[in-house]
């Protein structure tokens, strides 16, 4: 059943050649009769109506496929082949309502919601950072979960332009007001950059969220943060939400918010590696923003990290045990 899920290799077609799905897996629309075997979906959510200042990561998936074409069978330091340990498939896109955000999102929960339904996990392409939330009111809908959280930004603001609620910056303020996020299993790590106020650290302090700034990413070394992060998201249910801003702009700077003195791409891939263990229930990558990223490198990475976060999902049992 197995090699049904095994991507076109190529040494069978080069991989510059043929419709350029996730990873080079079988397209299994909701729809088709085969939903029902596949364990981890790729989806894309082509949407950045979210976003506030330099726009393009609608335009996300598709490059990401495109670039997703490089990734071969096996973890080059792990050994982990994931398309042999879960039945993996390319979802398609959610199609938003670029003209209506709660029209969007709406869209985008209801998507999940038959993905959840149907017993997949699902790994998420951006989209930008507002993607995060619609898919939290799928997933979350019957108990709030943990969150590993890789970003410059913390997405905790209250508000945009006095009194917009849904923005980029704002999603994970929703998510805990909505009790989609438990905020004492919830880590940001590598928070950095200019600011107009400290509103959002504000927010994080008063609810139990951990923040950890750059400064302290580079001063205790990735191994250190990365084990108080898996003891901060515990054996419960977790989503790991990856913005690819939290990378240096010199590795990626197609993106529409970068932050300078970021991890470089090497670190990008350790943070993930270091997720061994932990409970994912769903995973995100958003904010590669094509028109920004002239080389494609930016692609390259934001592929490369969901095939890192793959290998970290297929290896996490299925259900959570009792009490978790
Ligand atoms: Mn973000
Ligand atoms: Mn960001």
């Amino acid at each position: 059943m197995i090699s049904d899920y095994t991507p076109v290799s190529g040494f069978e077609l080069p991989r510059f050649a043929g419709i350029p799905t996730f990873m080079r897996l079988p397209y299994v629309p909701l729809e088709d009769p085969r939903l029902t075997e596949v364990e981890i979906g790729l989806i894309g959510i082509p949407w950045d109506s979210g976003t506030t200042n330099r726009a393009g990561p609608r335009h996300g998936p598709r490059q990401l496929r495109d670039l997703s074409t490089m990734i071969r069978a096996e973890h080059g330091a792990t050994g982990v082949r994931p398309f042999e340990a879960a039945r993996c498939a390319d979802l398609g896109d959610v199609g938003p309502n670029p003209a209506d955000i709660l029209d969007s999102m709406d869209r985008i929960t209801r998507f999940y919601a038959a993905v959840k339904d149907a017993g997949i996990r699902p790994l998420t392409a951006g989209g930008d950072h507002l993607c995060s939330l619609p898919v939290l009111r799928a997933l979350a809908a019957d108990r709030p979960l943990g969150m590993i959280h890789f970003d410059s930004h913390t997405d905790l603001f209250h508000s945009y332009f006095g009194g917009t609620m849904y923005t980029h910056g704002t999603p994970f303020r929703r998510a805990v007001e909505e009790d989609l996020l438990d905020p004492r299993r919830v880590v940001q790590i590598g928070i950095r950059g200019t600011a107009y106020d400290r509103e959002d650290r504000d927010f994080a302090r008063a609810v139990g969220i951990r923040v950890i700034a750059i400064e302290e990413l580079f001063a205790r070394g990735i191994a250190d943060v990365m084990a108080e992060a898996r003891e901060i998201a515990g054996t419960g249910d977790t989503y790991v939400s990856y913005d690819i801003d939290f990378v240096d702009p010199a590795f990626a700077p197609g993106t529409g918010t970068p932050e300078v003195g970021g991890p470089n791409s090497f670190q990008a891939l350790q943070v993930v590696r270091e997720l061994t263990g932990v409970r994912i229930v769903g995973a995100d990558l958003v904010e590669v923003s094509p028109p920004f990223d002239t080389s494609g490198g930016t692609a390259f990475l934001g592929a490369s990290i969901l095939f890192e976060i793959l290998c970290q999902m297929v290896q996490v049992p299925a259900a959570a045990p009792a009490g978790a």
